[in-house]
């Protein structure tokens, strides 16, 4: 395919502008004139219509493939959730701050305000800020948040401990806030070990921070006793709630002892994750954390109406511009809204089926290093096919041939050569049967014939990347088309 450069034929331009009716250059300064036009491609809008539709079209989405990608939830994303969003579309987010606005912008509060107890209600918090931008934001303000409560106790903490299955952004968003991290590693049973975690735990600690299910789709029976443990040291209960799938309807971690969450909305409630695209990390917190929440916080009045307040001697502060990415959080509500109590039930209760369904049709052909009943997502390693000098990657690599997005690899990074399966609720028995075709195929690849797995993808624009080269330095114009 040539670049859009390439295809430019003098003359030939998709759109013709009309004369100008300005002074051209007005009082632009001599220094800031070009000196020549400005070099754009000359192409019909036939041909730039052509250009960008194949070009996507060598993109993997959950719109044109299976996307079975664990920890990262890319499920299905209702396409009338956009129109939902862009309902909202005409109102600057600047309105609510003009000193008359919160008249003119009650339906945008009162649609936040109600998010945030929705997500309470879901989460067994108390109350709700929507404003981080990611995940990894709504980490760090829970952290914030977390040493703001001890700094008003006048605890002296240093420490937040996680287990050593914990997602990256865990440990990271804990040092930022300015904390040493202890990891606790994980038992063979598949759980952070309970007796490392209470030799580790100390009046220093200020958080425990973790997600269940882990992420190796285990829900951790003791709960409880972990959070009563952090509990008896001062040490809050932090919740990576990033991927609710699992437990929507279920179980509240505000219930199970946790007094902070963090939600993704670009995951669990509507929008789809990745590619750097918009996303939400709502933070919910137990009354105790309340007084820190960012401000402005959304009140509702006497009657009825929406305020802002600001006057918070103890908030954090700001954390978000504009009260976060507010389409996203459109998107959340109409997704709750359209799906209601019992269909966000179903929605974890069908998630964790699929993740079980593939477990068990898959188990005979790789290994599964913690062999229980899983949730969202089960971690299979390539145990078995490393004997044949077959990785991890070898396998993602075949799938992408035979048109999957690969599964996560190499996370957790205590499994080896791991390969992490999350199907989500949106997809069909019949979708995931061939799917499981294609990996027992992979499997059977593996024995007979490793060096075809070793070079795939083939049927690609490019092949085996340096990914960590391909991250750190991207150029798309050296792919060869
Ligand atoms: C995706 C994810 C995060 C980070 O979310 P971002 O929005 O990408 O910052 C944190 N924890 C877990 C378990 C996740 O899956």
């Amino acid at each position: 395919m040539k670049l859009i450069y390439e295809q430019s034929v003098a003359g030939r331009p998709g759109v013709k502008l009309p004369a100008a009716d300005v002074p051209r250059a007005a009082d632009l300064p001599a220094g800031l004139l070009r000196d020549e036009p400005a070099g754009l491609p000359e192409v019909s809008e036939l041909d730039v219509v052509r250009h960008y539709t194949n070009l996507s079209r060598r993109n993997f989405s959950v719109d044109t493939n299976f996307y079975p990608l664990g920890s990262c939830t890319m499920k299905y994303n209702a396409k009338v959730l956009e129109n939902a969003a862009g309902l909202f579309s005409p109102y600057h987010p600047m309105t609510a701050l003009l000193p008359t606005g919160e008249r003119f912008s009650q339906g945008s509060l009162g649609m936040l305000h109600e998010l945030g107890r929705w997500l309470a209600e879901i989460t067994g918090m108390d109350e709700v800020t929507t404003q981080p931008l990611a995940g990894a934001h709504g980490e760090m303000t829970g952290i914030m948040l977390i040493a703001a409560y001890h700094k008003a106790k006048g605890n002296r903490k240093k420490y937040v401990v996680v287990p050593d299955s914990s997602h990256g952004t865990n440990p990271a968003s804990a040092a930022m806030v300015g904390y040493e991290i202890i990891t606790v590693p994980t038992a063979p049973y598949g759980d952070m070990d309970l007796e490392l975690f209470r030799q580790a735990m100390n009046d220093e600690v200020a958080a425990v921070m973790m997600t269940c299910p882990n992420t190796l789709g285990l829900f951790n029976p003791h709960i409880r006793e972990i959070a009563d443990i952090a509990h008896a040291h001062d040490a809050l209960m932090y919740y990576d709630g990033a991927n609710l799938n699992a437990i929507l309807g279920k179980v509240r971690p505000g219930d199970v002892g946790f007094d902070v969450i963090h939600v993704n909305l670009h995951k669990t409630f509507g929008t789809p994750h990745g590619g750097g695209g918009p996303g939400s990390g709502p933070v919910g917190v137990k009354t105790s954390l309340v007084p820190f929440l960012p401000m402005p916080r959304i009140v509702k009045k006497d009657d009825d109406s929406y305020a802002l307040e600001t006057d918070r001697p103890a908030s954090i502060g700001r954390t978000a511009n504009f009260f976060g990415n507010f389409g996203v959080m459109v998107k959340a509500f109409a997704y709750m809204a359209m799906l209601g109590r019992e269909g966000l039930i179903q929605v974890s209760e069908q998630a964790v089926l699929n993740a079980n369904y593939i477990m068990s049709q898959l188990k005979d052909y790789y290994d599964l290093p913690y062999d229980q009943t899983c949730m969202h997502e089960c971690v299979f390693s390539a145990g078995k096919q490393l004997r044949h000098g077959v990785h991890a990657i070898d396998i993602a690599k075949y799938l992408i041939d035979r048109g999957y997005h690969p599964p996560t690899v190499y996370f957790p990074l205590i499994v080896k050569d791991a390969i992490m399966i999350e199907p989500t609720e949106t997809e069909s028995k019949a979708t995931m049967d061939a799917f499981i075709a294609v990996m027992r195929e992979a499997a059977a690849a593996a024995e007979k014939d490793p060096e075809a797995l070793h070079t795939a993808p083939v049927s690609m624009p490019v092949s085996r990347l340096d990914e960590t080269k391909a991250a750190r330095e991207q150029n798309v114009c050296h792919m060869k088309w």
